[in-house]
């Protein structure tokens, strides 16, 4: 076998081809099984177990009945046990970057920095397990003691996205296990096999039988909607779609479940007068191909000065064209194919709407043929102010471009769209700074940078970008219960 034959055998090893329900590696109750495909050359990658309602079920009653038991372990040992898992997923950080770009595409490189995000939450959570802080106060009447106790919510369903298919499934175990959560993980569909190496992994360090369940399914309603029905169930955290997302809070409004809803986005990128062309250009870059360019907070609009423009599409057409497509495991690559066909005819009707509107291609605008979902590296300049594509989540690697004259008009219209998850500016006026982090209706504010996602800060969105943080305090907020104890004086 050659180099990348052993690393695709040691990376498809790792995540087996079985459900992890009750502490047990097994088939689904169907015996059925799903076929995952390598979207950079659309054959089988393997086959994976894939449950329905009764798998979906047992594993909900696995959580349920380990939750008072989870509940109750030393909040130092669950730490050990994320510490453990942390380690684990280090030793091994090519392995998992492999299964990364097998089953969604995204480049090595950068399917290696979504590995070492991706496990930072387990190491970060477990040093916040031991942090689960109540407060005292005393009534302003002076009669009684407050005390508050944190309690861990319960039993959770994680259901989360493709495009990250590791870091969202650590994002969420991460701090409920922290909390003393218990949890079923459905993953996507089109990527289960890194949610179920991080079961592994997390088994391996001496997770107990019934705490995390893993279920891949071919029909995630079928695996959902019964546990969100179950009154057992206590909290849904989800990434994904602004409209799954909207159904899946409807169906948590009868149990009146917690939720975490991480959902679309429609990012700016803006270009103010006073910017340094040169470092805006080199962040439009990471902004929009990280992923694939297939990130929930991708720049997904670049709205640029009249006086800065065309230096900026130039120079920006420039460096997509000198990309290199290809499958995310050779060497040299920055950009894989998209994850599946459908994607790939989604972005692309998006660019032949706005070509159609009078958008000029610098760069890309086609997919590329043959085996492999690949769409070309693309910039539009000129988009016209009406065009879809400014205000549609892309999720390709696709960089329209449009002009603005003044601040008032660039943030009414950055904020036009229904969705408010990350944007970003890029100016030396703090001035303008503190304005657009009063008035960008965005969760996420990256100024004169590209990236900012860190375990220690919290990431989401407003409108309806989402409800609820990942990361940081305030992302073990959302797995903890407050009690209020009242005591006499
Ligand atoms: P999706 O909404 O299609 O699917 C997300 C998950 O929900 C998958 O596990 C899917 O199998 C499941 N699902 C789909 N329909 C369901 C249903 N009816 N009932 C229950 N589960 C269902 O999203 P996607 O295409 O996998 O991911 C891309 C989307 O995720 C983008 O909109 C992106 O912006 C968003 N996203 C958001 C964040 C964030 O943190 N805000 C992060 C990553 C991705």
């Amino acid at each position: 076998m050659d180099g990348k034959s052993e690393l695709i055998a040691r990376a498809l090893s790792l995540a087996g081809s079985d459900l992890l329900i009750g502490g047990e590696w097994g088939p689904a109750a169907s015996g059925k099984v799903g076929a995952v495909l390598n979207p950079a050359n659309e054959a089988v990658l393997t086959e994976v177990a894939v449950g329905a309602e009764r798998d979906g079920q047992a594993a909900l009653d696995a959580a349920a009945s380990s939750a008072a038991a989870w509940a109750a372990t030393a909040p130092r040992e669950r730490a050990e046990i994320l510490r453990r898992a942390f380690e684990a997923i280090m030793a091994r950080t090519e392995d998992f970057a492999a299964l990364i770009t097998l089953e969604m595409g995204k480049p090595l490189a950068d399917a290696l920095g979504e590995v070492r995000y991706g496990a930072e939450f387990f190491r970060w959570y477990g040093e916040e397990a031991v942090r689960a802080f109540g407060r005292t106060a005393i009534t302003p009447e002076g009669n009684l003691d407050v005390i508050t106790v944190r309690r861990p919510v319960g039993p959770c369903l994680l259901i989360t996205p493709w495009n990250f298919p590791l870091a969202m499934a650590t994002r969420k175990i991460g701090p409920a296990l922290a909390a003393g959560c218990t949890c079923v993980l459905k993953p996507a569909s089109l990527t289960p096999l890194s949610s179920l190496a991080v079961g592994r992994v997390l088994v391996e360090a001496g997770v107990p039988a019934g705490v995390v369940n893993v279920v891949p399914a071919e029909s995630s309603a079928a695996v959902s909607g019964p546990i969100l029905a179950d009154p057992r169930l206590r909290k849904l955290s989800f990434t994904g779609s602004t409209p799954v997302g909207q159904g899946l809070l409807a169906e948590a409004a009868p149990g009146v479940l917690r939720t975490s809803m991480e959902l679309g986005g429609c990012a700016p990128f803006i270009v103010f007068a006073d910017a340094d062309l040169d470092a805006a250009v080199a962040a439009a870059v990471v902004a929009k191909t990280r992923s694939n360019g297939e990130a929930c907070n991708a720049a997904n609009t670049f709205y640029v000065h009249e006086s800065l423009v065309t230096d900026f599409s130039v120079r920006l057409a420039e460096r997509f064209a000198a990309l290199t497509v290809g499958d995310g495991l050779n060497p040299g690559v920055d950009l894989g194919p998209l994850v599946s066909a459908g994607q790939r005819r989604d972005v692309d009707s998006l660019v032949a709407a706005a070509i159609a509107a009078g958008a000029e291609v610098l760069t890309g605008g086609a997919p590329v043929d043959g085996p492999g979902f690949f769409y070309q590296p693309t910039v539009l300049g000129s988009v016209p102010k009406d065009a879809a594509i400014l205000t549609t989540e892309i999720f390709g690697p696709v960089a329209p471009v449009t002009s603005f004259e003044t601040v008032d008009e660039v943030l009414a219209r950055a904020n036009s769209v229904d969705v408010g998850l990350a944007g970003y500016i890029y100016t030396r006026d703090i001035k303008l700074v503190q304005r657009c982090a009063r008035e960008l209706e965005v969760g996420m504010l990256a100024v004169n940078t590209g990236p900012i996602s860190n375990a220690a800060a919290p990431f989401g969105g407003i409108k309806r970008s989402g409800l609820g943080r990942e990361g940081g305090p305030e992302g073990f907020e959302e797995y903890l219960d407050t009690i209020y104890v009242g005591l006499p004086r």
